[in-house]
């Protein structure tokens, strides 16, 4: 479970390979996506790849309901939005864990991405500027899995999921939004769309964990613009030692 090292977008953090990193001679590296259409967030931040033992341990925490796996994760979290100080505005910037819908979080008795932005506030990661506000995003419908859906198909089935209950919270105010996994982004992106249209100025996200493109995918790279290219990349969860054949 190491942090995620090496050539990464600047935006969304996805992996840049190295042939593509230095072909971007510029300070702000961006992946093919980024650089396609601008994301409704400023920068999106994780702190590991969603493989291997921290799949496992954000499984624990959703899946088996093992509560105190949130505190590790939140030290992850911490970990992840302190990269994100440099940029944070003076001002206190409300954090916002992705809702759950009402059915779900009554069925799961909690919501996965509170709990450990919770573990991860105790942890100060910009001192005296973040507070947690919960509530303000909600969900409107359940949306089905998004698993095994394309890049395309996952932001249709988020489209119009979110509203903002709490518009005073947000309006004039950098957000920053956070979640457990970051898998094509389709869900934060939503968030953050609906929460600039709320009036805030700049919406940041930080997960615990991210899906990297594999140097399996490398194709996209080569095939840049190609929708068809574009889906690949979507693939959700593969481990990377898998998805490279090892
Ligand atoms: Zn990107």
């Amino acid at each position: 479970m190491r942090p995620i090292a090496g050539g990464l977008c600047a935006i969304c953090g996805e992996r840049l390979f190295s042939s593509y990193a230095l072909s971007a001679a510029e300070n702000e590296p961006r992946c093919g996506l980024c650089r396609r259409i601008e994301p409704a967030f400023a920068r999106a931040v994780a702190y590991g790849s969603y493989e291997g033992g921290l799949r496992e341990l954000i499984h624990l925490l959703k899946y088996a309901g093992v509560r105190p796996a949130a505190n590790v994760l939140g030290r992850m979290l911490a970990e992840a939005i302190a990269a994100l100080e440099l940029d944070f505005p003076a001002e206190s910037i409300p954090v916002v864990p992705v809702p759950l819908y009402r059915t779900r979080h009554r069925h799961r008795e909690f919501n996965q991405a509170e709990l450990i932005a919770r573990a991860a506030m105790k942890l100060n990661p910009a001192p005296g500027r973040l507070h947690l506000c919960t509530g303000v995003l909600e969900r409107k419908r359940e949306t089905p899995s998004q698993t095994g859906l394309t890049r395309h198909q996952r932001r249709e089935n988020v489209r119009g999921a979110f509203g903002v209950a709490q518009i005073d919270v947000v309006k004039g105010r950098e957000v920053l939004v956070v979640d457990d996994v970051y898998t094509t982004g389709a869900t934060v992106s939503e968030c953050a769309r609906v929460l600039r249209r709320a009036g805030a100025t700049k919406v940041w996200v930080a997960t615990v964990a991210r899906t990297l493109k594999a140097s399996g995918q490398r194709v996209e790279i080569q095939l840049s613009g190609n929708a068809a290219a574009e889906d690949i990349s979507a693939a959700p969860e593969v481990p990377l030692a898998r998805a490279a054949g090892i």
